[in-house]
């Protein structure tokens, strides 16, 4: 399937000479929806994970439902102060300043398998802060699961050593 026919490009967004991608298009097709949950149940099956984590906001859309198809559980990794309990926090360079995000401390038992699922990776900066994250609580990264790549910035070099899954590259 052809998923670059479903998403949507928008030009200056949210900043002049940013291409955003926009995935909500995606989301709204039945078979695109279908064959992205479909492609990243069977590859990411392979990884043997305990536990699927999804950063916010796009990447709930993505992980959860995939939670449900592997029949394991769902975290959410969020931004600060959104999270009830005790938190582990770890931070990472925006290109003007930091930005950091939260993932509970009991949110899965030590030594769980983790893979990590956003929407898109770009340089590679919130995937890497959350792979820190799963790290503190103690936990293995299994792999990481992007719908879109952009291979341009090089985000891959950026993680950890893990397998990663990516559906489409720009
Ligand atoms: P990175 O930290 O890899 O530079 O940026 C990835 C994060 O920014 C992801 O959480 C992703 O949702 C968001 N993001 C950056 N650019 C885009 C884009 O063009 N489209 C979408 N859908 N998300 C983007």
């Amino acid at each position: 399937m052809d998923l670059k026919k479903l998403i949507r490009e928008i030009p200056d967004f949210p900043q002049p000479g940013i291409l955003f991608r926009d995935i909500t298009t995606l989301l709204a097709n039945p078979e695109g929806l279908k064959y992205v949950l479909n492609t990243l149940t069977r590859q990411c099956e392979a990884l043997r994970p305990d536990y699927v984590v999804g950063i916010e906001s796009r990447g709930f859309m993505f992980g959860m439902p995939l939670a449900y198809t592997l029949g394991i559980g769902f975290a959410p990794v969020r931004k600060p102060g959104k999270l009830p309990a005790a938190v582990h926090c770890a931070e990472y360079e925006l290109e003007y300043g930091t930005d950091r995000l939260e993932v509970h401390r009991d949110a899965f038992p030590a030594g769980s398998r983790i893979v990590i699922v956003d929407d898109l990776i770009a340089t590679g900066g919130t995937a890497a802060a959350t792979a820190n994250l799963i790290e503190k609580t103690g936990c293995t990264v299994a792999g990481f699961a992007f719908v879109v790549e952009l291979t341009d910035l090089g985000g891959r070099q950026k993680l950890p050593d893990a397998p990663i899954v990516t559906l489409v590259q720009y």
